[in-house]
C-alpha cells in the first residue's frame, strides 16, 4: 500500500526555500517554512537570474512576475578599470540568450524575487509561511522527523530540508560547525537610481569592471530603475560578513583609485553602501542524513563571480522537490536521490566560482595595453562558452533523478 503524501518542514524561507515549497505545493505536497525574520523586508540587492535559473522559475509559473520585476538583458560587457574601453562577450548577431541556451537572462533585486516566491506560495497555501520561527535543533526517527524552534516549539514531518542559508543550524548539526576561510576579498554592495546617471549606465545589461586588484559588475534592477553595485576588491582588514553592514563613501572611493569616471558617478549616486567580506567554503561531502537534506547556501555557499548562488537554490529546490515526489513513498531514499543528483553539479560551479577570483584579479591589468589584451584572451568567446555554457544550459526540470 503507498503512504500518503509526505509532509515536508523547511527551515529558511529564502530562494531555495521558498523554490522547493512552491514545487511540493504545485506537486500536491503538503509543506510548512519556519523563517526566522519577523517580517518579509525588501533586503538586500541584485541578482542575475541566468537561463538555468529562469528555465526553474518559467517552470514553477513565473514567467510573467519575472518579466515583470527583472530586466532582460542579452549581452554581458567587460570594461578595462582605467580607460573604460567596452568588450562584449556574447555574440550579438544572437538576439536572445533564450535562442543561445533555450531560456532567458533576467537581472532582478534580490527582494523582488523573494517577494514573487512568498506570492505564489501564499497562493497555494495562505499559512504556509511561519515567520518569527528560528530553527534551533532537530531529532529523527525511523518514522519522522522533529523541529524544535528556538522558543520551545515542536514540528514533526516526515523530510526535514535545511534551507537555512550560510550560518545553516542544521548543517551545523547535521555535520558540524563550518569552517569558512576569509578571501582576502571584500565587496562593496548599493544600488544607484538610474535616473541620477548618465543614460548609458543604464543599459540592459551586466557589465563588469576590471582592475587589478578589483572588479565592480553593475546591472539595472528593479525594473530598470535601479542599478546595482558589487566591487570586490583585495583588502584583508574587513572580515565580517553580512548583507546590511554600512560603510561610507570616502572609504569606498579609496579603494577604487584612478577608476574610470563612470564607476566613480555610480559610487555618487548610490546613497548607501553596504560592506561584506567573501569566505570560501568547502562543499559539504555529504548533504543528508536520514530524513534531512540540505538546499543551497547551507550545503554549497559560493563566491559570487559567476553570478550563480542563486540560481543554483533555483535549481536545488525544484530538483529535491521532483525527488520528493518521484519516491514519495521512500523518505531517506528520495534524499538521496536529490543529493546524487545535485552534489556534483553544485561542487563543480562552487570550484569554479573560486577559481574566477584569478582571473578577475591579474597584474597585467595594471597597464592599459597590457590589460586589454589580457581581457580580449581571458574573456575571448572560446573562454566564454567554456565557462558559461555547462552552467546556463542545465535543466532542473529533466536532469535525471
Ligand atoms: C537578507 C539577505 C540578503 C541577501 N542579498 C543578496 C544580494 O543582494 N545579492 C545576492 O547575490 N545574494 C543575496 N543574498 C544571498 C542569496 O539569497 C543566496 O546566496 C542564494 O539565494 C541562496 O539561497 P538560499 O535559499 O540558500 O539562502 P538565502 O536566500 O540566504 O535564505 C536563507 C533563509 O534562511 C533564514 N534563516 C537562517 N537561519 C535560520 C534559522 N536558524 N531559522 C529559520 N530561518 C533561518 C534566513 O533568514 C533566510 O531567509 C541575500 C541573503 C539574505 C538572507
Amino acid at each position: 500500500m503507498p503512504k500518503t503524501l509526505p509532509h515536508v518542514i523547511i527551515a529558511g524561507a529564502g530562494i531555495g526555500g521558498l523554490t522547493a515549497a512552491l514545487a511540493l505545493l504545485k506537486a500536491g505536497i503538503d509543506c510548512d517554512l519556519y523563517e526566522q525574520a519577523t517580517e518579509l523586508r525588501e533586503v538586500g540587492a541584485g541578482l542575475q537570474l541566468a537561463p538555468n535559473g529562469t528555465r526553474v522559475l518559467f517552470a514553477l509559473g513565473l514567467e510573467s512576475s519575472v518579466r515583470r520585476e527583472g530586466v532582460e538583458t542579452g549581452d554581458k560587457t567587460v570594461r578595462l578599470w582605467s580607460t573604460g574601453q567596452t568588450w562584449s562577450l556574447f555574440d550579438p548577431t544572437v538576439a536572445t540568450a533564450t535562442e543561445r541556451f533555450g531560456s532567458p537572462m533576467y537581472l532582478m533585486h534580490r527582494g523582488d524575487l523573494h517577494a514573487m516566491l512568498v506570492d505564489a506560495v501564499r497562493e497555494r497555501k495562505p499559512d504556509a509561511i511561519h515567520l518569527n520561527s528560528r530553527c534551533a535543533d532537530f531529532e529523527q526517527s525511523e518514522s519522522e522527523v522533529r523541529l524544535t524552534l528556538e522558543d520551545g516549539r515542536q514540528i514533526s514531518g516526515d523530510i526535514l530540508i535545511g534551507a537555512d542559508g550560510l550560518h545553516s543550524r542544521i548543517r551545523q548539526k547535521l555535520f558540524g560547525p563550518a569552517t569558512p576561510k576569509f578571501t582576502g576579498i571584500m565587496a562593496w554592495r548599493g544600488l544607484a537610481p538610474v535616473d541620477r546617471l548618465p543614460a548609458h549606465l543604464g543599459r540592459p545589461v551586466a557589465t563588469q569592471w576590471l582592475g587589478p586588484n578589483g572588479h565592480v559588475t553593475c546591472y539595472p534592477v528593479h525594473r530598470g530603475t535601479l542599478l546595482n553595485m558589487v566591487g570586490e576588491v583585495e583588502r584583508d582588514d574587513w572580515q565580517l560578513e553580512s548583507w546590511v553592514e554600512p560603510g561610507s563613501h570616502e572609504e569606498c572611493l579609496r579603494d577604487f583609485p584612478g577608476w574610470h569616471r563612470d564607476l566613480i558617478d555610480i559610487i555618487d549616486s548610490i546613497d548607501q553602501l553596504y560592506k561584506w567580506g567573501l569566505f570560501l567554503r568547502e562543499p559539504l561531502p555529504k548533504w543528508s542524513v536520514g530524513r534531512v537534506t540540505l538546499l543551497g547556501d547551507s550545503c554549497h555557499a559560493m563566491l559570487p563571480f559567476l553570478g550563480q548562488g542563486a540560481n543554483m537554490a533555483l535549481e536545488d529546490g525544484f530538483v529535491l522537490a521532483r525527488c520528493i515526489e518521484k519516491y514519495r513513498d521512500d523518505p531517506a531514499g528520495a534524499l538521496q536521490r536529490y543529493e546524487a543528483a545535485r552534489r556534483e553539479r553544485t561542487t563543480n560551479v562552487v570550484q569554479r566560482s573560486a577559481n574566477m577570483a584569478a582571473t578577475f584579479h591579474n597584474d597585467a591589468l595594471s597597464d592599459a595595453t597590457a590589460g586589454a589584451s589580457y581581457i580580449s584572451s581571458q574573456w575571448h568567446p572560446d573562454k566564454i562558452r567554456t565557462r558559461y555554457d555547462t552552467i546556463y544550459n542545465y535543466n532542473a526540470i529533466s536532469t535525471a533523478i
